[in-house]
C-alpha cells in the first residue's frame, strides 16, 4: 500500500510511518519542519527512515494549497494518515493564526487531494481536548464536544466536522482517532514528561500545575502506533439502510465516517506519574505546585469500547513501563 503520512518528523508520526515501512507499506512522509521546537530533534527522527527505500520525504506546508495538491497528483496515495498540526495549547495565545492555516486550511487541503485522487481512506489525528471540561468520565463518543476550551481543541473539533462532511458528499471514507495525551520514547519537548525529565536532570523545578491533581489517560506511544495502524485498515462503510440512532458511538451512519477515542482506560494522576519519572531517573523533582491553568482539563480518560468493538483493539502499555522507555530514549538521545 501507498500511504500518504503527513507530519513525518513528528513525535507521533515518525512512529507511524517506521511501523508501516516495516510491515511493507510505500510511505510518502510530508512535513514542514516548522520550529515549533527542537528542529534537529525532527531531523534525527527523520533520519531513522529517511534512507529506507520504500520512504520518500516531501518538504512542505499544509497551507501551501498547490504543495499539498502536488503530493498526491505526483505520488497517488492510495490511503492516508493526517498528524501534522499545530499541537500544544499554550502556543496559541501569541500565535493564533498558525492553528487555523495548519490545522483547518491544512486538512482542507488534505481532504481536496483525497476527494480529487480516489483516497480508499483517510486516518486523521484528534484530541480528547475536544470534550473540553466534560465532567462525566470516561469521555465515550456519544458525548458533547461542542464546547472546546482551547483554539487547538477548536481546530481538531473543526477538522471531525470537515471530514464527516467530505465523507457525507463524496463519500470519502474518514477516521477520526481522538488521542489522549501520548508519551514515549522521541517525545515532544514541549509535553510534561521531556519539560519534567529535562529539569529534573539540570536540578530545576518543575512547574505542576492543578497541584498536580490532574488525572490524565497518559498513553504509550506504541499504543497509539498499533492504534492508528489497525484503523487504517479498517475502511468504514456507510450503510444506506441507515434510518436514525446509531448503536455504534461515532457512527453517523449515511456517511463512511467514524471516530474513535484511542487512549489508556487507567487514568494516572500526574503526582503518580512524576513520581514514576524520579524512581526511572533515580532523583527526586523540586515541585513548584500550581492552581489549574486557564484552558486545563482538570481529567482525562478514554472510553475505548467502540474501538474495542470496531477495530479490536486497546492500549495496554502502563506509565511504569513506558516512562521507563521514555528515560532510556532520553539518557541515550541527550
Ligand atoms: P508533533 O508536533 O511532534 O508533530 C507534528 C508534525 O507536523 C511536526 O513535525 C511539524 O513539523 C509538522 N507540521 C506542523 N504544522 C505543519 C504544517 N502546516 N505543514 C506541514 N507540517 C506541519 O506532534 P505529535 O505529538 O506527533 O502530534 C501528532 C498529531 O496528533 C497532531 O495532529 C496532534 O494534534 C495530535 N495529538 C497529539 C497528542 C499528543 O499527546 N502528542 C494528543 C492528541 C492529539
Amino acid at each position: 500500500m501507498k500511504v500518504l503520512v503527513t507530519g513525518t518528523a513528528g513525535f507521533i508520526g515518525s512512529h507511524v510511518a517506521l511501523k508501516l515501512l516495516a510491515r511493507g507499506d510505500e510511505v510518502i512522509g510530508f512535513d514542514s519542519l516548522n520550529d515549533y521546537y527542537d528542529v534537529n530533534l525532527k531531523k534525527a527522527r527523520l533520519a531513522r527512515f529517511m534512507d529506507h527505500p520504500r520512504y520518500m520525504h516531501v518538504q512542505g506546508d499544509l497551507s501551501d494549497r498547490a504543495a499539498v495538491e502536488e503530493v498526491f497528483a505526483k505520488h497517488r496515495p492510495d490511503r492516508v494518515v493526517h498528524l501534522a498540526a499545530q499541537a500544544g495549547v499554550r502556543y496559541a495565545a501569541e500565535n493564533p493564526h498558525v492553528y487555523v492555516s495548519s490545522n483547518v486550511t491544512g486538512t482542507l487541503h488534505i481532504l481536496e487531494g483525497c476527494r480529487h485522487h480516489g483516497v480508499q481512506h483517510l486516518v486523521f489525528a484528534s484530541t480528547s481536548s475536544v470534550y473540553g471540561a466534560n465532567l462525566a468520565m470516561p469521555f465515550n463518543e456519544h458525548q458533547g464536544t461542542e464546547h472546546p476550551l482551547t483554539l487547538y481543541a477548536a481546530t481538531k473539533k473543526a477538522n471531525e466536522m470537515m471530514a464527516h462532511s467530505y465523507a457525507h458528499l463524496y463519500g470519502i471514507p474518514c477516521t477520526g482517532l481522538r488521542f489522549f495525551t501520548v508519551y514515549g520514547p522521541w517525545g515532544r519537548p514541549d509535553m510534561a514528561l521531556f519539560l519534567f525529565t529535562k529539569a529534573i536532570l539540570a536540578g530545576e523545578p518543575i512547574k505542576v500545575f492543578n497541584h498536580g491533581h490532574h488525572r490524565r489517560s497518559f498513553t504509550y506511544v506504541d499504543d497509539i502506533v498499533e492504534g492508528v495502524v489497525r484503523a487504517l485498515d479498517r475502511v468504514p462503510a456507510a450503510d444506506p439502510a441507515w434510518k436514525g440512532e446509531s448503536p455504534d458511538p461515532g457512527f453517523s451512519g449515511v456517511a463512511p465516517y467514524r471516530i474513535y477515542n484511542i487512549g489508556n482506560e487507567q487514568p494516572v494522576e500526574l503526582l503518580r506519574y512524576i513520581e514514576v519519572l524520579e524512581q526511572c531517573l533515580g532523583k527526586k523533582a523540586v515541585v513548584e505546585l500550581l492552581p489549574l491553568q486557564a484552558g486545563d482539563v482538570p481529567d482525562t480518560e478514554a472510553d475505548v469500547s467502540a474501538l474495542v468493538a470496531d477495530v479490536g483493539y486497546r492500549p495496554t502499555v502502563g506509565v511504569e513501563e513506558g516512562v521507563a522507555n521514555f528515560v532510556r530514549w532520553y539518557r541515550e538521545y541527550h
